[in-house]
C-alpha cells in the first residue's frame, strides 16, 4: 500500500457516491449493460475514478467492445490494480482502483492490437473529464 492510498469506512463512502456508484465500486456489483452514457463517450480525455478522481483510462485507449460497457486496451500507468475474483465458479481477474481500491470491472485476454486486453468497466465507477 502506497501512502496516497486513501481508506474511508463504509458510511463515509455511503456519504459521498450515490447508490449505484456505492454498489458498484464498494460492493462489487455491475452496472446494467447499455445504461452507461460514457459508452457514447468519444472525445479526448480522461476517465477518472468516481471513488477518489484517480486518473484510469486515457479515451486514446477506448474502443467499441460491443459489450455495453466502456472498454479501453490499457489504463494508465500505476492506475489500476488487478485481483482474483472465483465468484460464480469461474475465475475472472477483477480491477480496481490503485488509489481507493474501488470495484471498476474485469479485463479479460481478448482485447485488441496492441495490448490484447479488455479492461471491461462499469461507466458508473468513473467520470470523464474532456481535454481542454
Ligand atoms: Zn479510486
Amino acid at each position: 500500500m502506497s501512502d496516497d492510498t486513501m481508506t474511508m469506512d463504509e458510511a463515509a463512502w455511503r456519504a459521498r457516491l450515490s447508490p449505484e456508484q456505492f454498489r458498484v465500486l464498494r460492493k462489487h456489483g455491475t452496472e446494467r449493460a447499455g445504461t452507461s452514457p460514457l459508452n457514447a463517450e468519444k472525445r479526448p480525455g480522461l476517465f477518472v475514478c468516481a471513488g477518489c478522481g484517480q486518473k484510469l483510462f486515457d479515451a486514446g485507449t477506448k474502443f467499441e467492445s460491443g459489450t455495453g460497457w466502456p472498454s479501453f486496451w490499457a489504463p494508465l500507468e500505476g492506475a489500476v490494480a488487478t485481483s482474483k475474483d472465483r465468484a460464480f465458479f469461474m475465475t475472472r481477474t477483477e480491477v480496481h482502483c490503485a488509489r481507493c481500491g474501488g470495484h471498476l470491472g474485469h479485463v479479460f485476454a481478448d482485447g485488441p492490437r496492441p495490448t490484447g486486453q479488455r479492461y471491461c468497466m462499469n461507466g458508473v465507477a468513473m467520470a470523464f473529464e474532456p481535454a481542454k
